[in-house]
């Protein structure tokens, strides 16, 4: 079965380990523009911190991306997967209070360490309300993760280099160029906006720069959050970010982007450091904060694989996982994932 995945994200290449998996015949196509991917901190967390609620089927994503990344790390022979622990300095009485209470709760005790005397009087200078770690929390190695997959694919040279024409797409026959496939899977991120035939979904660009920091004498044990995370790499450099900019496709870092990410470590740290790095990219968002999954209502064979927001490495292996079972062997999309949900674009 003749399978081409268009974009090569980590929404791309946990679809191309599916297919690959399953014995397709899989190609992926990547122009190189990568602004989401390669630009994220790559965190897995399994709270939302601003509702101090657990994030959406995370029992179901978190196992599932552990086991998935570390299968992917053996099979490209790349190590990128690093376990983290989380500190979250609580930034109000109420927060500790939240904390303290859904600690108790089974569902949430997977997650949230039990508060103790040394979370409460952690040694930070801007320890004001006690601190929470939280548990089961990783990050990926954005960079090398892409990097090296897309040199695995290349190796088996099923990567082509090159931007997907629209314009040479027989939707209706799923001919691409004059090749025939089973399906044709568009996995283009932020650019799934200029999709002619998915364009209709309401996909938002969201816009976030993130810096990369070297200090000496900063707090490297553990990730920090508030208002911003803090995450070390080692080495003295450490990730910080980032800003949320909405209805936006550059990708141009800015000044007032530099200055709001300084302006919220310090509610970290006032330890000194120097900028190495400053990029920003954008996220494929969408406004119920689910992603875009399914067959395009009138070409069964054009398939989306989208929306993954602000979360990608940790929704993308079991999304993409059900979508390929989806595909190949009948298995029904959660509705909630499902593009049907926006309706049918020769309706609206
Ligand atoms: C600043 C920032 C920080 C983030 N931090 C985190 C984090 O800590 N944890 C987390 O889980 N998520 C984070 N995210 C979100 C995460 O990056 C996204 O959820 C995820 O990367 C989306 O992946 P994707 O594969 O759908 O899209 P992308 O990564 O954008 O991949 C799409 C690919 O398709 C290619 N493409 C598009 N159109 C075409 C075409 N016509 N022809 C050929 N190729 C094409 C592009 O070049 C690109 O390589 C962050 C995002 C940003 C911007």
């Amino acid at each position: 079965m003749k399978i081409l995945v268009v974009g090569c994200g980590v929404a791309g290449i946990c679809l191309t380990h599916e297919f690959l998996q399953a014995d397709c015949e899989v190609y992926v196509i990547d122009n190189g523009k990568n602004v989401s991917s390669a630009v994220a901190a790559g965190i897995i967390n399994p709270l939302v911190f601003r509702r101090m609620t657990l994030s959406w089927r995370v029992s179901e994503f978190i196992p599932f991306a552990y086991g998935k990344y570390r299968e992917i790390e053996q099979t490209i022979g790349v190590s990128f997967f690093r376990p983290l622990v989380i500190r979250r300095l609580f930034p109000s009485e109420q927060e500790l209070e939240f904390w303290k209470k859904k600690q108790l709760l089974p569902e949430y005790s997977d997650y949230m360490e039990e508060l103790t005397k040394e979370d409460l009087e952690f040694p930070l200078e801007q320890n004001t309300f006690g601190t929470g770690r939280v548990k089961q929390a990783s990050y990926i190695e954005a960079k090398s993760f892409i990097e090296a997959n897309q040199k695995h694919f290349r190796s088996r040279g099923i990567l082509l280099e090159e931007t997907f024409n629209h314009d040479e797409l027989d939707a209706e026959n799923s001919i691409y160029k004059g090749t025939e496939y089973e399906f044709i899977v568009f996995a283009e991120g932020k650019d799934s906006t200029y999709n002619p035939l998915f364009g209709y979904l309401p996909l938002q660009q969201t816009k976030g720069e993130v810096l990369t920091i070297q200090s000496e004498t900063m707090y490297s044990n553990e990730s920090l959050n508030r208002k911003c995370f803090l995450l070390p790499l080692g080495n003295h450099q450490f990730k910080v970010g980032s800003t949320y900019v909405w209805d936006t496709d550059n990708t141009i870092p800015t000044e007032e982007g530099l200055n709001t990410i300084t302006e919220n470590l310090k509610s970290l740290t006032s330890e000194p450091y120097t900028v190495l790095e400053h990029h920003a990219g954008v996220r494929p968002t969408v406004l119920d904060r689910r992603p875009l999954l399914g067959r395009h209502p009138n070409f069964p064979k054009m398939v989306i694989a989208n929306g993954l927001g602000a979360k990608g490495y940790m929704l993308a292996p079991l999304l993409m996982n059900e979508l390929v079972n989806h595909l190949l062997h009948g298995q029904e999309i959660p509705k909630d994932s499902h593009i049907s949900r926006f309706g049918d674009p020769t309706h609206s």
